[in-house]
This record gives structure tokens, sequence and C-alpha cells, in this order.
């Protein structure tokens, strides 16, 4: 039997008007065809018999199933897209580096504390490269009377995930020893002896090499 003609003899099969035979015709119709058992509904507003109730639930169910699902792959897909995002803003923050570095990007803490010098440097939003080494510092008879560790900052890289604080100890030993830092920044070269700021030369105006 065809849709049209199911959904013509409906409202009397509804009503019991219809034949035994059409009853047979429209109940095998109606649980092979899902539009007009639909509409079957809304005309009457009740499932109908013919429909195994255990049928009804699991089609509720499996509904609600899909449902769900759509909702974990939603969630799925935003958590990628934050995912990716973020990787893509890390990328960007890589790659649109600055290697013009001034102080100001950086958050600076040095002293002494208990004989061991201290140096943190904490690039705000960002990390830094740096280019470095360390020399031994001779008095003028050649003997060996502390450490100078250049740190030439390379670039500084800005990304959401990207942060980090670096810092640097060193103990001295006596009270001869020198324990020296040399950041040198864009803007400006700063020298830091036994925890202790003693020198800041502008560079902002010289030649960068
Ligand atoms: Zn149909």
């Amino acid at each position: 039997m065809k849709c049209d003609v199911v959904r013509d003899l409906l409202p009397s099969y509804a009503d019991r008007l219809t034949s035994g035979e059409s009853n047979r015709e429209i109940e095998k119709h109606l649980k092979t065809c899902e539009h007009c058992r639909q509409y079957y509904q809304e005309m009457t507003g009740e499932v109908p018999e013919i429909l195994p109730k255990a049928d009804v639930k699991d089609a509720a169910l499996l509904a609600g199933m899909k449902k769900k699902r759509k909702r974990a792959l939603l969630a799925a897909a935003i958590v990628i897209f934050i995912l990716a995002a973020g990787g893509l803003w890390t990328f960007i923050g890589y790659s649109v580096g600055s290697s013009n570095v001034l102080v100001e990007d950086v958050k600076l803490s040095y002293g002494l504390k208990d004989n061991v010098a201290y140096l943190t440097l904490e690039p705000k939003g960002g990390e830094l490269e740096f280019d470095g080494f360390t020399e031994k510092i001779k008095d003028s008879s050649g003997n060996i009377i502390g450490t100078r560790t250049r740190l030439k900052v390379q670039r500084f890289r800005k990304g959401l995930f990207v942060e980090g604080s670096m810092g640097w100890e060193s103990e001295i030993e006596g009270d001869d020893h020198i324990c020296e830092w040399v950041l040198e920044f864009s803007d400006k070269t700063l020298t830091i002896r036994n925890g202790e700021l003693i020198s800041e030369k502008d560079t902002s105006s010289l030649p960068q090499d």
C-alpha cells in the first residue's frame, strides 16, 4: 500500500471504520513506514497500538543517544578548536617574536642571600632566548677572582602558552670573590655584581650588531 492511500485511510482506521483486510494492510505499512506512523501519531495524538512498546522506547532512546553523541562531538570539536587556536597563537607568537628586547619587557630581580647571589628574569608574557658565555675574572697578577656571565638577550617570544622565568645563582666564596652578570638588552646593558646593580649603560643609540 502506498503512503497516500494509507493516509487517506488513517482517519477511518482511527475510527475503527476500516475493514479487517484494510486494517492488516494499514498496520503492515505502519510497521515499516515511520512517516505514516508519525502522521498517524500527530493525527490521533497516540502511538499506534500495532507498534510493540519496546520499539517506541528504543526509538526514543536511540534519539536520545544520538543527541548525546552530537553534544559529545560538539564538545570535542570545541576542545580541538581551542587547542588548535592555542597552538596557532603560540606559533604566531614564536614567529612574530621580537629580537628587539627591552629591559621593560622583563621583570628583573636580583640580590644576595646567605652569600648566594641570584638573578631572576621573568619575561612579561613570553620567553627569552639568550646567547651567553661565562668568563673568568682575573686580578692584575693573573689570579682568578671570580666569574662574569654575559647574557645577550636574542629574542623575546610571545605566545599564550609561552611563559618562562629563568634564574641563576652563584655562591660568593670569600670577600674578594666576584660574581658578575652582564645582561645585554636592546636598549640597555646591565651589570649586576654580587647581587647589586653596578652599571646601567644606555645602548639604544649604538648600532646593533
Ligand atoms: Zn507510508
